[in-house]
This record gives structure tokens, sequence and C-alpha cells, in this order.
């Protein structure tokens, strides 16, 4: 197994090296052709199997392929005027972690996989001021990084932040979303996401346990043909 034999964008490609990622881990092993052939993904795993970059690579690959057309509109970055040239955010893909650090991780992740791709990570949590994260925003956002509460916030201002255009929604971590109390948050994301305008959307779900909350989720969501990797 080669990420060269994956048939990914030759920029992803290049981005994989400069990771100096060798050989795929055995959950990228399963995850990217899953991902690459559009299925949704449930996945048992561990922090440490490399299951960030098994979301990110193929997500962002499938993205590249058209990322010309569809990176988020940014304002001009030459003469930009946060008064006059707000945007709101409307992100291609969303992923759900339960603490800040692991957003910053997948978030440090995701910046060295996006390198040369056009495309714009961004991350939001809790416990720090709205401002800068806010700013970052309307800077365009094509890969949102979030924590529930946080972007509960920022949902409920529909100037900021539009789930519209979305096209892939990660669960990380689930186990500890569905038990921290954020139950309905994670719901109503399922039920938003599943009526974006096109109507194409892929789930990926990764948890280290699946309880009964979980599993009631993907049955309730995710395409019959999902690929369960454990
Ligand atoms: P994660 O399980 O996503 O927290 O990843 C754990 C660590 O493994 C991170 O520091 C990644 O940068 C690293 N990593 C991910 N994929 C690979 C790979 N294919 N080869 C070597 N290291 C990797």
């Amino acid at each position: 197994r080669d990420f060269k034999d994956a048939g990914l964008h030759p920029i992803m490609l290049e981005n994989v090296v400069l990771s100096k990622y060798s050989y795929p881990t055995p959950i990228q092993c399963y995850c990217l052709p899953a991902v690459l052939t559009g299925h949704d993904v449930v996945a048992i795993a561990q922090t440490g199997s490399g299951k960030t970059a098994a979301f990110l690579i193929p997500i962002l690959s499938r993205l590249m392929g058209k990322a010309r057309q569809i990176a988020a509109p940014r304002p001009n970055p030459t003469r930009y005027n946060r008064a006059t040239d707000r945007v709101r955010a409307e992100p291609l893909v969303l992923i759900v972690c339960p603490t800040r650090e692991l957003a910053c991780q997948i978030f440090d992740e995701a910046r060295r996989l996006c390198y040369r791709t056009m495309l714009r990570p961004c991350v939001i949590y809790g416990g720090a001021p709205t401002k800068n994260q806010r700013e970052q925003l309307e800077m365009g956002c094509d890969i949102l990084i979030a924590t529930p509460g946080r972007l509960k916030d920022f949902m409920s201002n529909m100037n900021l932040l539009s789930l519209n255009r979305l096209k892939y929604t990660v669960f990380d971590e689930a186990d500890e979303l569905l038990s921290s109390g954020w139950e309905d948050t994670i719901e109503q994301l399922f039920q938003a996401s599943t009526s974006n305008i096109d109507g194409d959307h892929t789930y990926l779900m990764f948890s280290a346990t699946f309880p009964k909350e979980a599993r009631k989720l993907v049955r309730e969501y995710l395409e019959d043909d999902h690929v369960s990797i454990k």
C-alpha cells in the first residue's frame, strides 16, 4: 500500500510527501479509497492512528479537482475593508470535535495539507474571544474545524456562517461529542447538512467506542452502503 497508488490529486500527493508521510497507516489504507469513491465512513479509531490525515487527505483530494471553482469567496486581500468586504463563511467541509486541543491539532494538519490547494482552513473553539475567529471566517473559509459550543454560537448568527454549501461533515471523537451534552447540536448538524443545496453529502464518523446514540445517528443519517472500519 502506497500513497502513490491511491489516486490522489497531484498537489495532495506532494503535500503528503512534504508532511513526511511515507506509507499510509492502517486506518488510512481503509479510509482513503472509501472516501475517494464517495462513501460515508464509520471508523473505530484511536488518537495516534493517523485518523486526522485519514479523513483530510481524501476529502481535500476530492475537492481539489474543482478547487478553483468552489473555493469560498474572499475579500480583496490588498484593499480589505472589514465593514464593506464582509463575507459570510460558507465552508465545504465541517469537522466537529470535542476539545480545543484536538481542534487546534486538526487545524495544524489541515493547514499543512491545504498548502497550495486554494482551500482555506479555519478553526473556532470556546474559551477564547470570538473577535479573531470571526475575522478569520470573514477572510474566507472552506474547511471549518469547530468545537460544538462555539459552532452553535456562530451558527445562530446567520450572517456569519452558512452550512448551505457543505459537502462533508466529519465527527471526530463522536462518543465524546455525544456524551458531553451536545447531542442536540450534533443532531441539528445532521439535519442542516442533509438539507444542503445539492443534496450530495458525505458523513464521516470517528470514535473510540460506538455507544447507542452514535449507532442511532448512523442508522438515521448515513447511507446504507457506508463503509465501516474497525
Ligand atoms: P492522529 O491519529 O491523527 O492524531 O495522528 C497521529 C500522528 O501521526 C500525527 O502527528 C500525524 O502527523 C502522524 N501521521 C499521520 N499519518 C501518518 C503517516 N501516514 N505516516 C507517518 N505519520 C503519520
